[in-house]
């Protein structure tokens, strides 16, 4: 029995494809975002689909309805397009396949690999709190023979006896006593098929050969290996069961205490290629130790067999630099690409964006930032008007007894300068020099007065990119503020 038959046709309008390499998938449940976990199995499953002439099937695994809602779905496809991760086939969906889940069950059903079952959750409660033991099914309907009908779940016989060893690729061999495994659910008692049947039912259909997912998922994988063998499906994929994520304090990621939705990265300006290189980081690493890889390099080296098991720290800090890290390898073009969005984005008018004035600056930009949602901080100045200044800022600078004289002093001297990062740099040393003045002095009142804010870009290639009307305009404002403050 089963969806594929001897020349290994898949039904169902699953597609075929004979031969040729291992067949994987990615699996998620659609719940409103793309967790880390889950984008770093997309990866290891997307390496190793891309890296043995594999195919990679996506399929959402949302037969829970009502929290399958079709915008998560979209936004998942949508996070693994902007990560780099294509697949070959799919999206699947299990709710359209609710009627191949139930005619797998009636058939075990038929075959006496499953039994129906009328207890309530309270009733199971119950007995097992008389009986003194721990909650759980107790196989009461195992043997009464029940057939369907309404309010009766179907339930797997899980063998009494012997034990069902995992053969994990990361783990070894992880044996389960079957004793300890529960009749778990393939139906609900409304007909609703459940996550083990849909599970196993598709990656049958869908010819799965690897089977590559968190390891919160190893203790259904004995229950998977007996329903697959009561399915007679063909031979049953191998599994590898990836490290747990976990966050500085050992704790398993959470989503609500860790940053774990990768659609906020995105937002916050990270990009792919600095996402999956930390991602594919996670528990695995490269013989050579190169941690810098871009995707087709990951492809080359990587190997399940190379993934740790031990808990993987996910360390935003080390994510946000390999970002950086990542910001600097775009060549300048592309990097001005990348930044638009958020550039469009920004709180200033759409018509006060100068590309060209923005040019001037991104060089510096793009050496200074760890995201790209810094780039607008960085730059608001040369858009905004009247420019936001940095007010506490101000308010202490402006009380300091040089800077009127630093800021009259540039004044005069940034009229009539050459107007490029050089001489503006020598202009200003010359100011500092005869107030007995750092440079560094020197600059903090000069760049809050032209850029509102006390770090940023490198002054000179600030001022340049302003240009010298605008430069001098705000410094007579400030010089204006200072003598009122
Ligand atoms: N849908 C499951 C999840 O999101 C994955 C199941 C699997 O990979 O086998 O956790």
């Amino acid at each position: 029995m089963g969806a594929v038959d001897s020349t290994g046709e898949v039904r169902d309008g699953v597609r075929e494809t004979r031969g040729g390499g291992p067949r994987l998938r990615f699996a998620p449940s659609p719940t409103g975002y793309l967790h880390v976990g889950s984008a770093r199995a997309a990866l290891y499953n997307w390496l190793v689909a891309r890296r043995e002439g594999g195919r990679l099937v996506l399929r959402i695994e949302d037969t829970d309805a009502a929290r399958g809602r079709e915008e998560w779905v979209e936004g998942i496809l949508d996070v693994l397009s902007w990560l780099g991760l294509d697949w070959d086939e799919g999206p699947y969906r299990q709710s359209t396949r609710t009627e191949r889940y139930r005619e797998v069950a009636e058939q075990l059903f038929r075959s006496g690999a499953a039994y129906y079952c009328d207890c309530t959750r309270e009733a199971v409660d119950e007995r097992a709190k008389a009986a003194g033991r721990p909650p759980g099914y107790d196989r009461w309907c195992r043997t009464r023979g029940l057939g369907p009908g309404p309010d009766r779940a179907l339930r797997f016989a899980v063998p009494l006896e012997g034990e069902t060893t995992v053969a994990d690729r990361i783990r070894g061999e992880v044996t389960f006593s079957n004793a300890q495994l529960d009749d778990f659910a393939l139906l609900r008692s409304n007909g609703a098929p459940l996550f083990l049947l849909c599970n196993v039912v598709d990656d049958a259909d869908e010819a799965i050969t690897d089977v590559v997912r968190g390891e919160d998922h190893l203790p259904n994988t004995p229950k998977y290996q007996l329903l697959w063998e009561a399915i007679g499906a063909r031979p049953l994929p191998r599994f590898a069961h990836l490290p747990m994520l976990v966050n500085e304090r050992r704790q398993k990621l959470s989503k609500r205490r860790d940053p774990v939705r990768v659609e906020d990265y995105r937002a916050e300006g990270y990009l792919p290629e600095a996402m999956c290189n930390y991602l594919a980081l996670l528990g695995w690493g490269p013989e050579n130790d190169q941690e810098v890889l871009e995707l087709d390099e990951l492809v080359a080296q990587f190997s399940l067999e190379r993934v740790n098991h031990a808990p993987a720290f996910f360390d935003p800090v080390k994510l946000r630099h390999f970002n950086g890290v990542w910001i600097r390898r775009l060549d300048p073009a592309t990097f001005r690409a990348r930044c638009e969005p958020f550039l469009r984005a920004a709180p200033w008018p759409a018509d006060a964006f100068d590309a060209a004035a923005f040019t001037r600056l991104a060089p510096a930009v793009q050496e200074r930032v760890g995201t790209l949602s810094e780039v607008v901080g960085m730059v608001s100045f040369l858009f905004e008007e009247p420019l936001q200044m940095e007010e506490a800022a101000w308010a202490k600078l402006a009380r300091a007894p040089e800077t009127p004289a630093i800021l009259v002093a540039a004044r005069a001297s940034y009229a009539d300068v050459a107007w490029e990062a050089e001489p503006l740099h020598a202009a200003t040393a010359a100011i500092a020099d005869a107030a007995g003045l750092k440079l560094r002095q020197a600059q903090a009142p000069i760049r809050l007065a032209v850029t509102g804010r006390l770090v940023g870009p490198p002054l000179f290639d600030a001022l340049e990119a302003l240009g010298r009307a605008r430069a001098l305009e705000r410094l007579d404002r400030a010089i204006e503020r200072a003598a009122t403050a």
